[in-house]
């Protein structure tokens, strides 16, 4: 390892940068944000960097380099665009042995700027010693995904626990040990939603495994795993215990942590189903034992999801839980078929409803859902086909509406059908329509038809 990476601690300190121009504006932003104070050299200093000077009160000075600017300086950027004045910077500053970087020149540095993830007081500092900028900044992206941005909390929390850890667990073996199990105990999550209190009864309890785990209610989208937030991607990793039912699609359980148990509980052919109740009572259980709970639900959680009921069996029970809201098929569906939900002219509101029927009825408060420029949204409606079209139409609706039905929606196997509240009935009879699926009645279907 040729550079070491150090956190450089520059509040209140001085710093030289040498160039006036935007290369310059940008390493000074950096430099502000760790409060150093800053003197600025060149013969030209451009107004955006006059300003943040201005407004931050530090030094400017509009001359040329010379090496009278160095003493007292704890680290000099040159960033001139002229290679003689660099050159000097650098050598000048080496000699009194003051760290120093030059812009795009590795060879003339003795530190470099690395690519930053900043959650303050977590900072995570990425370099390739200048070699390769993009590859270090892709390397930061991929760190910004997985890390949550909550992270930060959590920081703030150990440490303002430290004092208390060191009196609870006075060997620094057994407090590492404890700090470790907490991370992965439900108090890490507790932390970063800024329960600290709660958090404190895994951090400082006398047997950690003893106190429950908790439980992620995590929306899944529609079925293109892209399509999953980051929130649900953190929360897969984390979990020992996964239970999920059918519309959580292969490529998404893909996702979730390889040693992780994955536990069915949704309806197959032929099987009798997992009742809610029992999937509620799965989950309090699981949790009492120390588990850490992931309930993936096809779509967003609370909606047509049941959420509601699996978390009042978690709070009856005082176990701790969070919802991670997830794409709702309304939402994958239509935009991958193309059909925007509203529309300026063609749809002022939309509304999502179950299709469900009973006896082959749909039971609905028609007369509201009848209105032209509305968007009807039609979930687990396949089944009420008929009876939803009728009795859109028997209660005001155009019987031309057109009709979209979009099948397994947002996976490569998407089909979409169209037709009017007149027309789709016997379409969708004459096609072999595969669930799940959506039905989409409005204007907006057609909306560029012209
Ligand atoms: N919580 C889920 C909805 C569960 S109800 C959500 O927010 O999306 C189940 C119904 O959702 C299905 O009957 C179907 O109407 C719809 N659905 C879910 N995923 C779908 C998909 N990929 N394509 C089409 N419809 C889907």
């Amino acid at each position: 390892m040729r550079y070491l990476p150090l956190h450089f601690d520059l509040q209140g300190r001085d710093v030289l940068v040498v160039g006036g121009g935007e290369i310059a504006r940008r390493k000074i932003e950096l430099l502000l944000r760790s409060g150093a104070h800053i003197t600025v050299v060149a013969p030209d200093i451009s107004d955006p960097v006059a300003t943040i000077l201005q407004e931050n009160i530090h030094s400017l000075h509009a001359a040329t380099y010379d090496p009278g600017f160095l003493p007292g300086k704890c680290l000099v950027v040159a960033s001139t665009d002229d290679a003689a004045v660099n050159e000097a910077v650098s050598r000048d500053a080496k000699r009194m042995g003051i760290p120093v970087n030059v812009v795009d020149s590795p060879e003339l540095c003795t530190v470099t700027f690395p690519a930053i993830i900043d959650r303050e007081p977590l900072v995570i500092s990425v370099g390739s010693a200048g070699l390769a900028p993009v590859l270090t900044r892709f390397v930061r992206e991929l760190i910004e995904r997985i890390l949550p941005e909550r992270i930060s909390m959590l920081a703030e929390y150990l440490g303002s626990r430290r004092r208390e850890l060191k009196n609870s667990f006075t060997d620094i073996e057994s407090r590492r040990r404890r700090t470790e199990a907490f991370m992965e105990s439900p108090g890490a999550e507790l932390a970063m939603s800024g329960e600290g209190e709660k958090a404190d009864a895994y951090l400082f309890a006398d047997d950690i495994s003893s106190v429950a785990g908790e439980v992620y209610l995590v929306g899944a989208g529609p079925g293109d795993p892209d399509l999953l937030t980051l929130r649900a991607l953190q929360l897969m990793q984390k979990a020992n215990i996964v239970l999920y039912d059918n519309l959580v699609s292969p490529r998404v359980l893909d996702r979730v942590r390889r040693d992780a148990t994955l536990e069915f509980v949704g309806k197959r052919s032929g099987y009798k189903s997992t009742s809610q109740e029992d999937i509620n009572d799965l989950l309090v259980r699981l949790a009492q034992e120390g588990n850490r709970v992931l309930r993936l639900k096809g779509g967003d959680p609370f909606i047509f999801g049941r959420g509601g009921e699996e978390i009042t069996a978690l709070i009856e029970k005082n176990i701790p839980f969070q919802v991670v809201p997830g794409i709702t098929a309304a939402s994958g569906c239509a935009a991958y078929a193309g059909i925007p939900l509203t529309h300026r002219e063609l749809s002022q509101s939309v509304r999502f409803v179950t299709g469900h029927p009973k006896n082959g009825q749909v039971d609905l408060a028609w007369k509201e859902l009848s209105h032209a420029n509305e968007t009807v949204v039609f979930y687990m409606g396949l089944g009420g086909l008929a009876s939803i079209c009728q009795q859109l139409v028997a209660h005001g609706r155009n019987s031309r509406t057109p009709v979209a039905i979009i099948s397994k929606g947002t996976t490569p196997e998407q089909r979409v059908l169209k037709g009017t509240l007149e027309t789709i009935t016997g379409l969708a009879a004459r096609t072999q329509v595969q669930t799940p699926t959506l039905i989409i009645v409005g204007e907006v279907v057609d909306f560029n038809r012209s």
